[in-house]
């Protein structure tokens, strides 16, 4: 202050020893002064204003802090998750009241270790899990489960989140957030079990309609055969005409239960494919031929559009391909009342050993609604039920077709509109022959008369119509049959008579087929070979696999078709014999 004053006088040219000179002088002086303390008492104002502002924003400052640090505190404790956050040495720093609820620990517990240690972190496969290293590291774990141990030695099984946090590239340490999930596992384990005995349910309907629709293939098989050995007999013209129409109400009921019997194969698991050596091209004339008939009496065109130029023999399943293939020409020829339908094939893409083929059967019949085309191939679906009172059909047609393509690798779909016809259309994947093993073409079937005059056969089969039938189609080929009910009297008349070849029946009660094929090759000890033909209805390769193993030659699928018959007969009989 005195400072201020005396440089206030020197600034008048006065000081200590020099008094203002006279009254103006000091009136200046005063003035000066005067105007400095005014100064002086503004600033002190603006500088006491400005510490009051400060205070206040500093307290605002605080209070807000105080909010913030209350609302994460909160946010912590009541969380609902375990949260545990720990230095770089991962020495616990803070675990929330739901960690150490969870846990059974308190911080205090751990004071100066590795708190993942004192967890004992092992994964869900009982692997221990280094979250130190995941620390040291400065990396993350996301979404993990896994178990903790906890303070009563139980293992708590845990979703976890560890993430490490870093400043200027070093660890500070990490945050731990984790969850019980027993409530999650258990739930996990009921679906598991619910979707167990769901699959196990579907699995056992599907067997049941399967051995259902097998039960009634049999008598039907028999109705069918009966019927065709009926039709070589003296009938007058009405006989006839009733014969044929019970003929072709056996063949429709006959074609319901083969579909339900693939359906529910296929839904099961059951149906395995058998690739062979296929030409495309004799497949597609065979179906076509199929459906000659049916479109000779409508009046309409039935056509192959071969696109695929010089096709390599490949490997299908020729069976399954031929019943798609006929499959969607039926239905072209079922639903089309003019015009015609054309099945076109063509090379889809090549690879090296890999051919795409692509089907599509186009008719000209009454199309679909955009809208229903989704649903074609839904099982037992049907845009119209008068269509299947009309034509006949299960609905169960494209639902098996969609399920053989898809178990060939293939896709299927339809295009078509109101008034404009339909195109079916399929591709499959085809693995390619190899030159120096094609083989494609089918045995070459010698359609010239057999005769099979004083051949002696034994015929094994319990059932009293099919013995019938088996008995009469060799007995017209000029053989000398015997029968053998079961598989104790087919081992009498081995032992008692020489044979030329043997039809065994597998399912028979008691001894069955294969253990009377094990009994007969035993008796024969080598010295000798009778060619042993399988009977059986199931025809998946494992059924031949244990035809072969029991000893058995070849094999017939029931029931049995003429042409298959006079093939396995020619090739045991007569070419053996020439
Ligand atoms: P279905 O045994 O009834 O023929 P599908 O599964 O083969 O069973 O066919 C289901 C339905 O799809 C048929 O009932 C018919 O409504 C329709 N459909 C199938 N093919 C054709 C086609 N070429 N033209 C018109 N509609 C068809």
């Amino acid at each position: 202050m005195q400072g201020l004053l005396l440089r206030q006088l020197r600034r008048l040219g006065l000081d200590r020893e020099t008094p203002p000179a006279d009254v103006a002088a000091w009136q200046a002086f005063l003035a000066r002064v005067d105007r400095a303390y005014t100064d002086f008492e503004d600033e002190r104002y603006t500088r006491e204003r400005s510490m009051e502002l400060v205070t206040s924003e500093m307290q605002d400052l605080y209070a807000s802090v105080r909010i913030e640090h209350e609302r994460l505190q909160e946010l912590i404790t009541y969380l609902g998750i375990g949260l545990i956050s720990v230095d770089d040495r991962c020495r616990i720093r803070v675990a929330n009241p739901d960690a150490r609820q969870m846990l059974g620990w308190d911080e205090g517990d751990f004071a100066d270790e590795c708190v993942f240690t004192r967890l004992d972190v092992t994964g869900a496969d009982g692997t221990p899990i280094a979250l130190d290293e995941v620390v040291r590291t400065g990396t993350a774990t996301r979404g993990v489960d896994a178990s903790f141990l906890t303070r009563t030695g139980e293992r708590l099984p845990v979703a976890f989140v560890l993430n490490s946090v870093e400043k200027d590239g070093r660890v500070l340490g990490a945050y731990l957030v984790f969850n019980d999930i027993r409530q999650r596992k258990q739930t996990e384990a009921q679906m598991r079990h619910a979707r167990e005995l769901a699959e196990q349910a579907s699995r056992s309907k599907s067997e049941f309609v399967a051995t259902m629709s097998h039960e009634l293939g049999t008598p039907l098989n028999g109705v069918i055969g009966m019927l065709e050995l009926l039709s070589d007999s003296d009938l007058d013209s009405s006989q006839h005409e009733l014969l044929g129409a019970a003929k072709r109400s056996a063949r429709t009921l006959a074609v319901i239960v083969q579909d339900v019997l693939d359906f529910s194969r296929l839904e099961s698991g059951q149906l395995l494919l058998e690739p062979r050596p296929t030409d495309l091209r004799t497949l597609a004339h065979e179906t076509l031929e199929q459906s000659r008939s049916a479109a000779a009496a409508k009046g309409i065109t039935l056509e192959l559009d071969w696109r695929a130029g010089d096709l390599p023999a490949a490997l299908a399943d020729s069976a399954r391909l031929g019943q798609v293939l006929h499959n969607l020409v039926s239905n072209a020829v079922k639903f089309t009342a003019k015009g015609g339908v054309t099945l076109t094939i063509e090379r889809a893409r090549e690879h090296e050993s890999l051919l795409d083929v692509r089907f599509a059967v186009r008719d000209t019949g009454p199309g679909i609604k955009p809208e229903l085309q989704e649903r074609l191939f839904e099982k037992f679906w049907q845009e119209d039920g008068s269509y299947s009172r009309r034509h006949g059909g299960t609905g169960l047609g494209l639902a098996i077709c969609k399920r053989l393509v898809e178990a060939m690798e293939g896709r299927i779909g339809a295009l078509s509109a109101p008034g404009e016809g339909s195109t079916f259309w399929f591709e499959v994947s085809l693995v390619r022959v190899a030159p120096q093993t094609e083989s494609a073409a089918p045995e070459a079937d010698d359609d010239g008369p057999l005769a099979l005059d004083g051949v002696r056969v034994l015929v094994v089969e319990d059932t009293p119509v099919n013995q019938k039938i088996t008995m009469r189609l060799l007995e017209r080929l000029g053989c000398d049959v015997e029968l053998a009910c079961d598989g104790r009297e087919a081992f009498a008349s081995f032992r008692a008579a020489t044979f030329d070849l043997v039809l065994m029946d597998c399912q028979m009660p008691g001894m069955d087929g294969y253990e009377t094929t094990t009994v007969i090759r035993g008796l024969e000890g080598g010295r000798s070979h009778v060619p042993i033909v399988a009977l059986t209805a199931n025809t998946q390769p494992s059924d031949r696999e244990r035809c072969a193993a029991a000893g058995m030659d070849d094999f017939l699928a029931k029931p049995i078709q003429v042409r298959e018959l006079h093939r396995v007969l020619r090739r045991w009989l007569v070419r053996r014999a020439a």
